[in-house]
């Protein structure tokens, strides 16, 4: 509902515009009742790299389309590229999309027959129409503003706050559920970039760090293109076999912000609130879950996919492979959730905000609330186990348990052979792309 939410907001924007009509069901029935009606000649859309049953979707209305006489106009998505078998060539096409010229359609060039017309339930239209403050807005508009500030006023701090849980909210650009949800465009952002680059106001490394990004977009979309079962099936095949059983008690304290971690559980109550989180904290709480908790990585996927506003399963399921260890080709990086928290959270202001309860310890407990004693607990009127969860696993001893098992897997051939096989797919010759 989240995601639908926000389209909703960018639909309702454009409906000054255009000619919006919404409908809910079945695609394939809908398309038929539409035909019967207007007689469709083209139908126009971007290309969609979704998931499984968005993929078997697809097939169903390109046969129905053909069937029916109707032509079917995709246009490519943010610089992804269908039927690519490798990515030699990839990386130049891409920017040679994103230099290509951005084409304005005149309105007077479309011409609807249909008025705006949300044809959905009650249920549906009430829940769509529910305001969350907390959440930013879908919309156009709003993503223009967005990028129009951040290149304003935020991309000179952008790079030195990027990993920090609390300034990475107002310092990174926030574009991510725009750019998934297409209220804007990466070639639109990465051309207003390049526009300002020669300013001498600019600092070039931050901005060059942001356009980088941009491409990691399109490349990691473009993995679940060429691979739609990255979405369930671990990249890596060697890795097979390995956390198969979800032990429900360990995947509720995740969820819920209860593990006795203080930047864990700052960040899943978070995202579930708010639904964003950085970069960092995101492969952070990934890494928790499948490393420390020793848990399958599916099942937070699931998850973590209904949470994130800015969800796009191209970037989704390949980031979280890529925390969880199973492509075999990616550094093996075991995020040490205490060094995160005093690294990144020096002052606890992200930990203080999500975790109120612990705000009455100093900041060195706030971090690890396990090292506080008896007469800390009085002084400061605070029960450790009953005010805040006691932790619920040594991370030290999971982490190198894990590492351990991993790196058993990885020095195997199979796990080589399965890595030469990703890399000649999914990376350019130069292998430089593997480092997103
Ligand atoms: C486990 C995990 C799951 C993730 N799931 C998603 C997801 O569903 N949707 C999503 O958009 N991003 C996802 N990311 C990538 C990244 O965390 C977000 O894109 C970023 O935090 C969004 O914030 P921003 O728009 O302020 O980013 P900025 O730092 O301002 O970057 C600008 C844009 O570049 C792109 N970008 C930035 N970092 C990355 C990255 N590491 N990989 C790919 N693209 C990037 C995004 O489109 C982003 O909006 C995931 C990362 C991890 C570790």
């Amino acid at each position: 509902m989240r995601h639908w939410r926000f389209c909703f907001e960018a639909l309702k924007d454009i409906s000054h515009k255009y000619k919006v009509s919404l409908f809910e069901g079945d695609s394939f029935k809908i398309f038929r009742e539409l035909n019967e009606k207007y007689h469709i000649q083209n139908v126009y859309s971007h290309q969609e790299t979704g998931l499984q049953h968005t993929f078997a979707r697809d097939i169903a209305l390109k046969k129905f389309f053909k069937d029916q006489n109707i032509i079917w106009k995709e246009s490519i998505s943010n610089g992804v590229f269908r039927g690519l078998e490798n990515r030699n060539s990839w990386e130049k096409k891409w920017l040679t999309f994103m230099n290509s010229e951005i084409v304005e359609i005149p309105e007077s060039k479309l011409c609807f027959k249909a008025s705006n017309e949300f044809t959905i339930s009650d249920e549906l239209k009430n829940d769509l129409n529910k305001n969350d403050p907390k959440k930013l807005s879908g919309g156009e508009k709003f993503a223009h503003k967005m990028i129009r500030d951040f290149l304003d006023s935020k991309v000179n701090s952008y790079f030195y706050n990027i990993s920090k849980p609390h300034e990475s909210r107002y310092f990174c650009s926030r574009l991510s559920p725009y750019l998934a949800f297409g209220c804007i465009s990466t070639r639109q952002v990465y051309q207003r970039c390049k526009s300002i680059r020669d300013n001498s106001t600019v600092n070039k490394r931050s901005l060059d760090q942001f356009t980088t990004r941009l491409r990691w977009q399109a490349h990691f979309i473009q993995k679940l293109e060429m691979q739609v079962d990255i979405e369930y099936q671990n990249l890596n095949s060697a890795f097979n076999g390995i956390r198969e059983k979800k032990d429900k008690k360990k995947f509720k304290s995740w969820k819920n912000g209860s593990t006795g971690y203080p930047l864990i559980d700052a960040a899943m109550r978070c995202v579930k609130e708010s639904g964003y989180l950085n970069f960092r904290l995101r492969a952070t709480v990934v890494s928790f879950l499948t490393h420390h908790l020793w848990q399958p990585w599916q099942p937070g996927s699931y998850y973590l996919a209904k949470m994130f506003l800015d969800y796009e399963p191209g970037i989704h399921y390949s980031q979280f492979q890529m925390q969880a260890g199973t492509t075999g080709i990616n550094t093996l990086r075991i995020y040490n959730p205490v060094k995160q928290s005093l690294d990144k959270d020096p002052e606890a202001k992200f930990i203080k905000k999500w975790v109120p309860e612990l705000s009455k310890l100093p900041t060195a407990l706030i971090h690890q609330p396990w090292n506080i004693t008896p007469m800390e607990e009085a002084l400061y009127d605070f029960s450790y186990g009953v005010d805040y969860p006691k932790r619920i696993i040594n991370h030290e001893s999971e982490a190198r348990n894990a590492r351990e098992r991993l790196w058993k897997i990885k020095k195997t051939d199979k796990s080589k052979y399965q890595g030469l096989k990703i890399l000649s797919r999914h990376v350019n010759s130069r292998g430089r792309l593997n480092k997103g």
